[in-house]
């Protein structure tokens, strides 16, 4: 039976996002810049990760504390072998909302393994449709043009609609904001506009680097004609805008400059087990010990109910240009 689980601010557990790789193929300058994520940086070995019957395991758990929503991610999550194993094993729970976040590399190749598991939909991040722009950010050189590749085949297999992330730095890729509107303009897919946020402590973020949303959206406005709608449910994370023409819609998730806190149902499980109540949390908790050890199913339930009892995060609405300095986790280690 679903117990609801609430936080000292009445907020109820209804979204898990798990990252089952610390690794990603591409070195975003924003998220694993390379001087920090060069060849001597020492990743998770594969026996310290949760194995795939160990995460369900938790899911199944999860699920009888009122999760509703998994997004797997990462780190970059096709790069984890054999994938579709584990998004099989949680397509099983047909009432969960299962979803997966990609920098869409690998894609093309896998999308129809994924599709055929019992994945329903994808986000696929892309930060410009302007190619020098984009390798720039990626700092591996990857093109555009094998990213648009793997959101056609990801479209082509039945993986939609499909969520287009764009995260937004000022005078890095802001330019391209208005482009990246209008290509997926009529083609049912959503563009999401996130401001740059100070996650972790290695990606140098200044509030002059964040453009505000509501700066965005008056661009978008100018160019393609946009007019804000209600959200689908209370807590949605992004802000949904639409085409007055008809044509879709955009979203932006201003993490920075409208916190969404008061309504934030996220929890979050790294690769090698480790519980995080927020983004920008400095400590999480150890489920991986339990699991190996011999704790039962409502062990380990109790010690996910005791967190999440005594949850108080609020980080986004007290940030300040200090809190940024603090030593926060890494979001491709805690999963984004
Ligand atoms: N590798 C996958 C990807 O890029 O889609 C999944 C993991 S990534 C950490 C998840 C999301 O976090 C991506 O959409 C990425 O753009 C976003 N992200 C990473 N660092 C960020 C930052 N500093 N501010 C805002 N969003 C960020
Ligand atoms: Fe990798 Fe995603 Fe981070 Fe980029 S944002 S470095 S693709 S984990
Ligand atoms: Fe949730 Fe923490 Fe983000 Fe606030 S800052 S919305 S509590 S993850």
């Amino acid at each position: 039976m679903t117990m609801p689980l609430l936080d000292t601010r009445g907020r109820p557990l209804r979204d898990l996002r798990i990252s089952v790789t610390d690794r990603c193929n591409f070195r975003c300058t924003y998220c694993m810049p390379k001087e920090i994520y060069g060849k001597d940086f020492q990743f998770l070995e594969r026996e310290q990760l949760l194995s795939f019957g160990e995460i369900h395991r938790l899911v199944r758990i999860f699920k009888d504390h009122g999760v509703e929503k998994i997004r797997i991610t990462g780190g970059e999550p096709l790069v984890r072998r054999k994938l579709e194993v584990l998004i099989e094993m949680l397509a099983y729970h047909d009432t969960l909302d299962l979803t997966l976040t990609t920098n869409a590399s690998l894609l093309k190749q896998k999308a129809r393994a994924l599709k055929d598991a019992g994945l329903k939909r994808i986000t696929v991040s892309l930060d410009s449709l302007d190619n020098t722009t984009f390798m720039a950010m990626n700092d591996v050189d990857f093109p555009v043009e094998k990213v648009l590749a793997g959101i056609e085949e990801a479209d082509r297999v039945g993986l939609n609609p499909i969520k287009i992330n764009m995260v937004v730095k000022r005078g890095v890729n802001d330019h391209s904001v208005v482009d990246m509107a209008r290509f997926f303009k009529g083609s049912g897919h959503i563009v999401r506009f996130i401001e740059f946020m100070d996650v972790g402590h290695t990606n140098g973020w200044k509030m002059q680097h964040v453009v505000p949303s509501r700066e965005l959206a008056a661009r978008i406005d100018e160019a393609l004609s946009i007019e804000p709608i209600d959200p689908n449910y209370r807590g949605e994370v992004a802000e949904r805008w639409r085409y007055r023409d008809g044509s879709g819609e955009v979203g932006f998730i201003s993490s920075v400059t409208q916190a969404f806190c008061r309504d934030c149902t996220r929890t979050r499980l790294s690769a090698e087990g480790q519980l995080f109540t927020c983004l920008f949390a400095t400590q999480g908790t150890d489920l991986r010990t339990l699991l190996r050890t011999e704790a039962s199913d409502d062990e380990i339930s109790d010690a996910i109910a005791r967190v999440w009892h005594a949850r108080t995060d609020r980080y986004s609405e007290i940030r300040t240009e200090d809190t940024a300095k603090q030593r926060k986790v890494e979001m491709s280690y805690i999963g984004g």
